[in-house]
């Protein structure tokens, strides 16, 4: 079903608003392996953003630990490296212990359901693993999250998931803690709170992996091209069927054996069957500074309606990082659904996050916490709420790992180990320990339905007055 504001193909845009997180560069941001792109090469891998660093370090580590030689490898951006959703987002790394698991449990079963969200708890501890061992700089921080409902369907609605998987025995409802009312209030801090849940998740800084992601890489012999988009990927003409793709560039093509569309939000401008499917959202992040401010340890979520919810980070220097703002941009389609624009924040968003921590937290009151950035990021909403990860329907050598529904810190470092898996040893998605909803079926990949985010909408906007959905 087609999507409103289609862009015809969603490129990235060319001037990004800086973020809070890219300020000061790494040095490979603008990198390039060499002057000139390769004739030919094994794999390409189209983004650099979180999922392309990790296929490609997946792709190393996989053939080095089976003593095989490491594939030819390039990495072709269109922009710097990481300047997509990695580079701009909020640094939570939540996973998801209910909500999809609940959903999940209806679709497809309960062993679906566990995969689902345990699938999404496992990452935390494997980027720890990574971290440690790499010695990565990125403000790693395992922490509590506190997950915040201030209105009373919403309270109803968590209760209800909550017994459901609890009921099914799903593990990561065992680490659920359940506050109502008053207790809700004092355990989160938020003045309004009807209930609150306390689980585990971890922030860092995303860029910052990613770049020692990428550092790595190119040491190992990666190819690194930035500032390279792919305008197309079409059969090549050599007739060895060894290199079946060309992937076609400004400054040349590379004919392979292998593409991996690592696009995200961008995915639909060079598979458009992906149209409808994947689609680009903007979102916002801010900032938040102060003096004097009270100590934050917990990471929260903080839900006021069916459609606005914020997701907050306090960082080591006490400032706070906070994205969502939904609030102000939700009903107006345009700001938000099929947008590429990340070079201006949507109109609404200066001014809601000022006065945030005062209007509600208690003890911040008098506190001064104000806004000092503000910026956007472009996120792949799929169309059914899950990623697709794995081949491409009839177009045998290419893959996708894309449609993270502004939720891919949790999913997509063993997204892209299955997807290195597959690749590497030919292992089917179950033998990759991929997620059934996740995976790639042609029923999924050609069906017709409407968007998920478009259809909640809908259902918000349609209960408003008039003037409210403009
Ligand atoms: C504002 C915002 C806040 C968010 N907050 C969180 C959060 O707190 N927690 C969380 O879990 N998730 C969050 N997300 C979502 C998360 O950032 C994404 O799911 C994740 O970063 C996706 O990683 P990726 O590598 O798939 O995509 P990206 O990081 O977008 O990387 C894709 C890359 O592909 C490049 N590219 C696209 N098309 C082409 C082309 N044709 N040729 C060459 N290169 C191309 C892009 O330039 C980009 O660098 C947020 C996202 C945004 C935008």
């Amino acid at each position: 079903m087609p999507c409103p504001n289609q862009a015809t193909r969603p490129f990235p845009v060319a001037d990004a608003l800086p973020s809070y997180w890219r300020k000061h560069a790494h040095s490979i941001d603008e990198y390039r392996s060499t002057a000139h792109l390769p004739d030919h090469c094994d794999i390409v891998i189209i983004g650099a953003g979180y999922s392309g660093a990790s296929i490609a370090h997946h792709l190393i580590e996989q053939n080095v630990s089976r003593n095989r030689q490491i594939p030819s490898i390039l990495i072709l951006e269109a922009r710097e490296a990481c300047s997509g959703a990695t580079g701009r987002n909020g640094g939570h790394l939540k996973p998801d212990p209910l909500f999809r698991a609940a959903n999940v449990l209806k679709s497809h079963g309960k062993d679906a359901a566990e995969h689902v969200a345990s699938f999404e708890a496992r990452q935390v501890s494997e980027i720890r693993d990574l971290i440690e061992q790499g010695g990565i700089d990125c403000d790693f921080e395992e922490t509590t999250v506190i997950d915040v409902c201030t209105y009373s369907e919403g309270r109803d609605a968590i209760k209800a998931s909550l017994s459901e998987v609890a009921k099914a025995g799903i593990s990561t409802a065992k680490e659920i803690q359940y506050f109502e009312g008053e207790e809700a209030c004092e355990v989160s801090g938020v003045r309004n709170a009807k209930c609150c849940l306390t689980y585990n998740a971890a922030r860092l800084w995303p860029y910052r992996l990613v770049s020692h992601l990428l550092e790595k890489a190119i040491s190992q012999g990666v190819n690194l091209q930035t500032h390279t988009p792919v305008l197309s990927v079409t059969p090549s003409s050599e007739t060895l069927e060894a290199l079946p793709w060309s992937v076609n560039t400004p400054r040349g093509s590379v004919r392979c054996s292998t593409v991996i569309h690592a696009t995200n939000a961008y995915s639909s401008a060079l598979l458009p069957e992906l149209r409808d499917r994947i689609v680009p959202v903007r979102g916002v992040v801010a900032r938040l500074v102060g003096e004097d401010v009270p100590k934050m340890t917990d990471s929260f979520m903080m839900r006021f309606s069916q459609y606005e919810y914020d997701y907050m980070i306090p960082r080591p220097d006490r400032s706070i990082v906070v994205g969502g703002a939904r609030r102000d941009h939700y009903t107006d389609l345009d700001e938000w659904f099929n947008v590429t624009d990340d070079s201006k924040v949507t109109k609404s968003a200066h001014g809601y996050f000022d006065g945030y921590m005062q209007r509600h937290f208690r003890g911040w009151e008098n506190s001064n916490t104000r806004t000092e950035e503000l910026w956007t990021g472009v996120m792949g909403y799929s169309n059914d709420g899950f990623p697709y990860v794995g081949k491409v329907c009839a177009k045998d050598g290419q893959y996708v790992c894309a449609g993270f529904t502004g939720h891919g810190m949790p999913q997509i470092f063993l997204s892209a180990k299955a997807i290195a898996l597959m690749i590497t040893t030919g292992a089917t998605e179950e033998e990759a320990d991929l997620p059934i909803p996740y995976r790639v079926s042609p029923d999924r990949w050609y069906q017709d339905k409407e968007h998920e985010s478009l259809k909640a909408w809908r259902n918000v906007t349609k209960k408003m007055p008039p003037h409210a959905n403009l």
